[in-house]
């Protein structure tokens, strides 16, 4: 097993916009089943920082010519490696040893992206993750710690929460400053069960549906219990990748 472990988040902001192995048509013309990484909200020129200790082993300081914009690659232990994509700027050079949250660059949107964003991708060189190419492995592990989310205990309550008024890593997910308004149906119409003030935890039950993920929150985050009533229909329990809006890149590697 490896120790291999993301010390530091990459970006400024914890916000994830588009996970991986989202949106697999878009990816298809690559020969990839989806998102090739994770995008994080990174505007122009903020702080891109190293995930963990490294070598830089590659730096491409021409924003043309490569889907990934002017990038850094950085080698980890046990064959892992961080691409940090779509960059304004490079603050290290190749062969240079980083340590996690050094600060390595400056976000933008070069290469093809549409809004500025860090790009990031995670490979194990030599090794293949489920059905993909290119060494790519999932890096949403590997940055769910440093969310510090812990799974909330219940009792829940089910409802739907606004998609793009949530973060989401996997099956959980944090009501973004200013809370959600929880809804039984899966509509800006839908009835109000309570506001869940910013910053709660909630576990992600199913597939986005008009704008609207299907969550289950926990009974005391809320401000105010509902009354007990016959319980709602279940959710589709089929779990997808999902856009959550904001920036992101038509796809590559
Ligand atoms: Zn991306």
């Amino acid at each position: 097993m490896s120790e291999f472990k993301f010390e530091a988040w990459p970006t400024q902001f914890l916000s994830i916009n588009q996970h991986f192995g989202a949106n697999p048509q878009n990816y298809a013309q690559f020969n990839l089943p989806g998102h090739d990484g994770v995008d994080i909200m990174a505007p122009t020129g903020s702080k891109i920082f190293a995930v963990a200790d490294g070598l830089v082993s590659r730096v491409r300081t021409d924003p043309k010519g490569h889907n990934y914009g002017i990038h850094i690659r950085i080698n980890h232990e046990d064959d892992y490696q961080t691409i940090y994509a779509h960059l304004q700027e490079v603050r290290v050079r190749e062969g240079q040893q980083v340590e996690a949250g050094q600060l390595i660059g400056l976000a933008d949107n070069t290469g093809n992206s549409f809004g500025s964003h860090l790009h990031l991708s995670l490979k194990r060189l030599n090794h293949n993750y489920k059905n993909w190419p290119y060494c790519f492995f999932d890096p949403t592990p590997f940055l769910l710690p440093l969310l510090g989310w812990q799974r909330p205990s219940g009792p829940y309550i089910d409802g739907w929460a606004y998609t793009a008024a949530i973060t989401r890593v996997d099956d959980l997910a944090q009501a973004n400053a200013g809370g959600i308004n929880l809804r039984k149906t899966a509509s800006i119409g839908g009835k109000l069960i309570d506001l869940v003030p910013g910053g709660s935890l909630m576990i992600v039950m199913g597939r986005e549906r008009n704008g609207y993920t299907p969550v289950q929150v926990p009974i005391a985050s809320l401000s105010n219990v509902p009354d007990p009533e016959p319980p709602p229909p279940p959710p589709p329990t089929e779990l997808a990748g999902i856009f959550l809006g904001g920036s992101f890149e038509v796809g590559f590697w």
